[in-house]
């Protein structure tokens, strides 16, 4: 017997497109247009970021200029390549600390002496988020002292390729950014003993509800400043000993598209359960596909409910097409109590477009277009800005 099916209160048919072949042929299109996503998501966030800096920021920089002649016209470059810099050397440095987990688990005693510097830092700030005040030196030291050198060790290598305003506007902000960490004793905004985690909302970017997330679990969010290396290599969706169940269409055994996220997903840890509506409050993962938006939102609704008094944030992976579908998932997209993941797949989506779908979720994007790339790439905007 088919649980999944069995335990819906009478699961409408759902109300997507017909399956379109061409769109289909497109598939393959997904990966290289979700980069091209995130470049432009990327470079827009950074254009908001620099023109809402402070003022004092270009007073700055335009002292930086002053001192080493450079030219005025260039401003709004230099503050670019600085921003692009500190970006970079962030994305290194997040090398660096994968590189040191693997470390801690290595059967050489010498780089399991490298990698324990970094466990420190985890010790410092542990598994349950809670702060161990008497490991601070030891976390500065062995953490956070590491993690400057190697931007500064960055910025100074780029010096031959952007001269020294960029190099020396970074520098100055490095420094600020410590000795702000020195004077507050030792604290920021990433390392909070948080009694109750949120869902980040949607961005490229690692916020404290992020960062906190790799406390949890260290295994997975690595990234530090910018969600780039774990966008990169899978590491933004952590579901190894979670609870998943498949519900509607996406039922185990409900079509190849379910079957296939199904062995997905337990191929890389997850615990995956029919879908039994009596047990909403155990999930950590629900999935939901097709069906009408009244009976997915009141769904989504009552796992919320169920789940309210969890520590960390739950997460909806909803899949659907239609229009309905857009408007119910806007209504749930940036929701702080749930990690909310909108695939947009067209019906008769197959196995080629789940392992799409879990291509994507496991590198963090919230917005799943499986669908066909092109499409589903300005599909983002149109969901984004124009979807009520
Ligand atoms: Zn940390
Ligand atoms: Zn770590």
């Amino acid at each position: 017997m088919n649980t999944a099916a069995a335990t819906l209160p009478e699961t409408p048919e759902p109300a997507r497109a017909g399956a379109n072949p061409a769109r289909l042929l497109l598939a393959p299109l997904t990966y290289p247009l979700a980069a091209a996503a995130f470049a432009l998501q990327f470079t827009v966030w950074m254009a908001l970021r620099l023109l809402s800096q402070p003022e004092y920021a270009w007073v700055v920089l335009a002292g930086i200029v002053y001192v080493f002649r450079g030219n005025y016209w260039l401003l709004p470059l230099y503050a670019v390549e600085s921003f692009l810099l500190v970006q970079v050397a962030t994305f290194l440095f997040d090398v660096v600390h994968f590189v040191l987990h693997r470390m801690a688990e290595s059967r050489s005693r010498l780089l399991r002496a490298i990698g324990a510097m970094h466990t420190m830092h985890h010790r410092f700030l542990d598994e349950e988020l809670r702060i161990h005040d008497e490991l601070r030196g030891a976390n500065n030291t062995h953490h956070v002292l590491p993690e400057f050198a190697t931007h500064v060790i960055v910025s100074l290598a780029a010096w031959p390729l952007l001269g020294p305003i960029p190099v020396a506007r970074t520098l100055l902000l490095e420094v600020v950014t410590l000795a702000r960490f020195f004077r507050a004793g030792g604290n920021d905004a990433n390392h909070v003993a948080h009694p109750v985690v949120r869902a980040t909302r949607p961005t490229l970017f690692v916020d404290t509800w992020y960062h906190s997330l790799h406390h949890v679990w260290p295994s997975e969010y690595y990234s530090s400043i910018n969600a780039g290396f774990d966008r990169m290599f899978g590491y933004g969706c952590h579901v190894r000993g979670r609870r998943v169940a498949l519900a509607g269409d996406a039922g185990v055994g409900a079509g190849a598209f379910g079957a296939e996220l199904a062995r997905l997903l337990a191929r890389a840890g997850a615990v995956v359960t029919p879908f039994a509506d009596g047990e909403l409050r155990d999930l950590d993962v629900l999935v939901i596909a097709g069906g009408a938006s009244a009976w997915r939102d009141e769904l989504i609704e009552r796992f919320r409910l169920a789940t309210a008094g969890r520590r960390f944030p739950v997460e909806v992976w909803a899949i659907g097409g239609d229009r309905e579908f857009a408007a119910s998932g806007r209504r749930w997209y940036g929701d702080e109590r749930l990690y909310y993941r909108h695939v947009v797949a067209p019906s008769g989506a197959g196995a080629g477009a789940a392992r799409a779908a879990w291509f994507l979720i496991r590198r963090g994007f919230r917005y799943v277009p499986v669908d066909a790339a092109g499409l589903g790439l300005l599909g983002f905007f149109k969901f984004r800005f124009w979807t009520r």
